[in-house]
């Protein structure tokens, strides 16, 4: 009848590609990202969203400005690919199933992100839409380890725009799998967006995203205006 089209993610050093289950996401993980939000780091629980599988971009590379917004935002991070699943899983038991990283940017509409905030309205029109969700190339544990700190980092146009470091996590990357494995049962091929430091901000057609993380990869995207006619 027709014919689904499955993400999949490439993994550096194989010819293996990584099949994308459900994309986590957990919002205002570092503290300073957080104030600039407007709320207090130290006393809120983590915020979850999920984007739809098919909003990943494999390898960054051309994004169509998306419709409704204007005001997209660039928000990169770190992103964690799972290679096992369970559920109520402590930090020990969480980590092992990380099966590799990445660097993503969790591609936001700002304007529609706060109207729901504002309306007490679900956020999934602000966060999960076509291309939402660029990802670099899988980087497999085996191969660098489990980066525990490392410079994360963002510019656009060659301008810097955000600055952090992996380590400044609030909820760390086992914790928060922890908990996101008390609401959901994590699978094989679930990522988890870790969330994104300060400094996020509008990007418009004609513009270059770079962006990487110290230890892990780097990725390029360019936003580009929808075709006319
Ligand atoms: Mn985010």
């Amino acid at each position: 009848m027709f014919t689904l089209r499955y993400p999949h993610l490439a993994i550096a050093g194989s010819d293996e590609r990584f099949p994308v289950h459900r994309i986590y996401c957990v919002g205002q993980n570092y503290a300073a990202h957080a104030r600039e939000m407007g709320n207090d780091p130290e006393r809120e629980a983590p915020v979850w969203f999920t984007k739809v599988p098919d909003s990943v971009v494999p390898g960054g590379g051309r994004v169509v400005y998306p419709p409704g917004t204007s005001d997209l935002h660039h928000e990169v991070e770190l992103v964690v690919a799972l290679s096992a699943g369970g559920a109520d899983l402590s930090p020990t038991a969480a980590h092992a199933l990380i099966h590799a990283y990445a660097v993503g940017i969790d591609l936001t509409r700002r304007d529609l992100q706060a109207a729901a905030k504002k309306a007490g309205r679900p956020w999934d029109t602000a966060k999960s839409f076509e291309q939402a969700a660029p990802v670099s190339a899988l980087h497999r544990a085996a191969d660098i380890g489990h980066p525990a700190s490392g410079r994360i980092w963002l510019s656009v146009n060659g301008e810097s725009r955000q600055e952090g470091d992996i380590g400044d996590l609030i909820w760390p990357v086992a914790e928060a799998l922890s908990a996101l494995s008390r609401l959901f049962t994590l699978a094989p091929g679930d990522l988890l967006f870790t969330g994104t430091p300060s400094g996020v901000g509008p990007v418009v057609a004609g513009d270059r995203i770079t962006c990487g993380i110290d230890g892990i990869d780097e990725l390029q995207v360019d936003i580009v205006a929808p075709a006319t006619g």
